[in-house]
């Protein structure tokens, strides 16, 4: 949306408009049209600015042929506007206590990763292929009300990232998702109060429990701590916790707009996460609104984010590009979820589309829509697909 760009310069201004439909400046909205500065801005019902010329004349058949700047793929590559590179991408790991790697049956190709060689050979094919990026979830039997595995020294999380470190050391920089969900056995993503259909989450006393688990995570090696429980001031308590014990150069990303998406459906396999009962609707975004997810963002900013989130991300494009034009200066993540991995492999198990060209093309909708980076199940096969990058378009 242009007017957040430009609209303070703009607005300021407003009383030198000249030509146009008489609007007083672009906060006056409503389909019509001005001229500022030689360019002409073309409105259509908020939120749209749909057009804009560097005057009347250009950009008319048949002296402009968009299609000529699409003959080949040399020049095609030439003016393409979005890039992609490993170093966009993020691949989430499912870690857990076993003696081999599990297949996850809703994530065809998907692994549970035992702490053992199996995982170090994986990260290191991730890393030869150029991915440097890791996102860890622990998955584990030892679940209880308040998640006492994940403020354990002993949790699968943080052997993992010692594990991890003890064999990349800086050339493995590992995120580590912090959220309880994991670890309850409720499934929930903080402390449970009440009972029955009163049951509700207890934001406050999560958020101490959240700081623990950041310190403990920290403690291991992770670089950056990820909060995905969607409690509020979850980014502050976890920058008071690391501050505190001496880790201020910890970062922490921050799953800001997390929706109350179904498109969570397999990972909850993965993960086995699912809530017992209830679902996560009190805490979660409502997937009908996009401007609260500004709320968030800037809140979470506000608390000290380094990285912000959106998740979904496919269905939630607007959102990831609504947040990249208000936050500009604020590095933007997007999750595609485990239901958009799924749906992109069982298309292409069923031989109704190409899976190469269909994550290609997804990722690249994510990047053009304003992500920096890109949480995804695809890294590794994105990775060696990029390797021909300028041939696949
Ligand atoms: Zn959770």
């Amino acid at each position: 949306m242009l007017h957040h760009l430009l609209g303070r310069d703009i607005t300021r201004k407003s009383k030198q408009l000249e030509g146009g439909s008489g609007r007083d400046s672009l906060n006056d909205l409503g389909p019509g049209s001005c001229n500022y500065g030689g360019i002409k801005y073309l409105f259509s019902d908020w939120p749209g600015i749909v057009m804009i010329f560097n005057g009347d004349s250009l950009h008319k058949f048949p002296s402009t042929r968009p299609r000529r700047l699409r003959l080949n793929r040399f020049l095609r590559n030439s003016v393409a506007e979005t890039s992609l590179s490993t170093s966009n991408l993020i691949m989430p790991i499912f870690v857990t206590d076993s003696s081999s790697p599990q297949p996850i049956n809703a994530m065809p190709g998907q692994f549970r990763w035992p702490l053992n060689e199996d995982l170090l050979k994986f990260v290191d094919e991730l890393k030869s292929a150029g991915i440097h990026n890791v996102i860890l979830f622990g998955v584990t039997g030892k679940k209880d009300p308040l998640a006492s595995e994940a403020t354990s020294k002993n949790g699968v999380v943080p052997r993992a990232i010692r594990l991890l470190k003890q064999s990349f050391g800086k050339e493995l920089v590992i995120f580590a998702d912090l959220c309880m969900c994991d670890y309850t056995d409720h499934g929930h993503c903080g402390v449970v109060k009440g009972s029955g259909e009163d049951y509700y989450i207890d934001n406050d006393t999560t958020l101490k429990i959240y700081g623990e688990i950041a310190v403990n995570y920290a403690e291991a090696g992770a670089d950056v701590i990820a909060p995905s429980g969607m409690m509020d001031g979850q980014v502050k308590a976890i920058r008071d916790a690391l501050d505190g014990d001496g880790y201020e150069n910890v970062l922490i990303m921050s799953y800001s707009a997390k929706y109350a998406s179904v498109f969570y459906g397999p990972f909850r396999e993965a993960a086995d996460s699912a809530p017992r009962f209830g679902d996560r609707r009190s805490y979660q975004m409502d997937p009908r609104n996009s401007f609260e997810a500004l709320k968030e963002v800037a809140m979470d900013v506000g608390e000290g984010a380094d990285i912000v989130m959106v998740k979904p991300a496919m269905p939630y494009l607007d959102v990831v590009r609504m947040v990249k034009d208000s936050f500009p200066q604020v590095p933007l993540a997007a999750y595609q979820v485990s239901g958009e991995y799924s749906m992109i492999k069982a298309a292409a198990g069923a031989g109704w589309i190409d899976e190469g060209r269909a994550v290609m093309e997804s990722l690249t909708s994510i990047r053009r829509a304003g992500a920096d980076l890109i949480l995804t199940y695809f890294a590794l096969d994105a990775a060696r697909m990029l390797r021909n990058w300028d041939s696949l378009f």
